[in-house]
């Protein structure tokens, strides 16, 4: 059983109530969620040697605590290719903030590698007034949110319990494979579901997790966007 974390103590002792996708991302890495290489840039240059780090293609998204929605006022860029790029999509990204959330406090822009394109799915916790911490899986985008094609666990759950979630949703035969898609890796899956169950077990601070998305391969599975709410 893991008691405090320094991350959440900071972000506490700051008096905000939402983790930095940057510190959302080190607390899974923490829990062995898989999550994408990332570092922060604070200039035009720093972002370029970052790029060149991590590899191209990479993505590039602001960090504030002030935004939460980051597509929503332009500030992701994906499949980003070469050095200009970079700089162009730095620019890009500060002059959409300034325009959309001009009182937005900047802390920079990660340089990201980019996850390849596969199935989406989300993963998710919230306190249930009724039960308690509760864990969500789903499909990402329709399937969560205009069919509500998704399973909920109470925490503390089994391996097993993880595995039935996977497969009680309706979109499970997407997972399962079909024609040419190869089967996702509903194990990688399961241990992120238990990972996220210790995540809310180990601190009882947390109000809300959302892992959206998460990236399913035939082998293992990477959250690109990490969420994370505390009291
Ligand atoms: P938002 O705050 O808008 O939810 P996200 O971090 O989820 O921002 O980025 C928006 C979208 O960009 C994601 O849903 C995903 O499709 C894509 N994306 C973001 N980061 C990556 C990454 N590192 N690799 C691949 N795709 C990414
Ligand atoms: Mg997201």
């Amino acid at each position: 059983m893991k008691v405090g974390s320094p991350i959440l103590a900071r972000v506490q002792g700051e008096g905000r109530k939402s983790l930095l996708e940057t510190e959302a991302k080190e607390l899974c890495r923490e829990y062995c969620i898989p999550v994408t290489k990332f570092e922060l840039a604070k200039s035009e240059t720093d972002a370029v040697r970052f790029a060149n780090e991590i590899g191209y293609p990479v993505v590039m998204k602001i960090l504030s605590p002030d935004v939460i929605h980051k597509s929503d006022v332009g500030g992701v860029e994906i499949g980003i290719k070469g050095d200009d790029d970079v700089r162009r999509g730095y620019r890009r990204i500060m002059e959409n903030i300034k325009k959309n959330n001009p009182r937005a406090r900047i802390v920079g822009i990660t340089v990201q590698e980019m996850a390849p394109s596969s199935t989406e799915v989300i993963v998710g916790a919230i306190k249930d007034p009724q039960f308690g911490p509760v864990v969500m899986f789903g499909l990402g985008g329709i399937f969560v949110e205009v069919l509500k094609d998704v399973a909920f666990r109470v925490v503390p759950f089994t391996g097993n319990e993880a595995s039935d979630m996977i497969s009680e949703i309706k979109a499970y035969p997407i997972l399962k494979g079909y024609r040419n898609m190869p089967p996702a890796d509903t194990k990688a899956i399961a241990d992120i579901l238990m990972s996220t169950s210790r995540l809310m077990t180990d601190h009882t601070t947390i109000k809300e997790i959302d892992l959206n998305p998460i990236l399913v391969y035939e082998k293992g599975a990477k959250a690109v966007d990490a969420r994370i709410v505390i009291e």
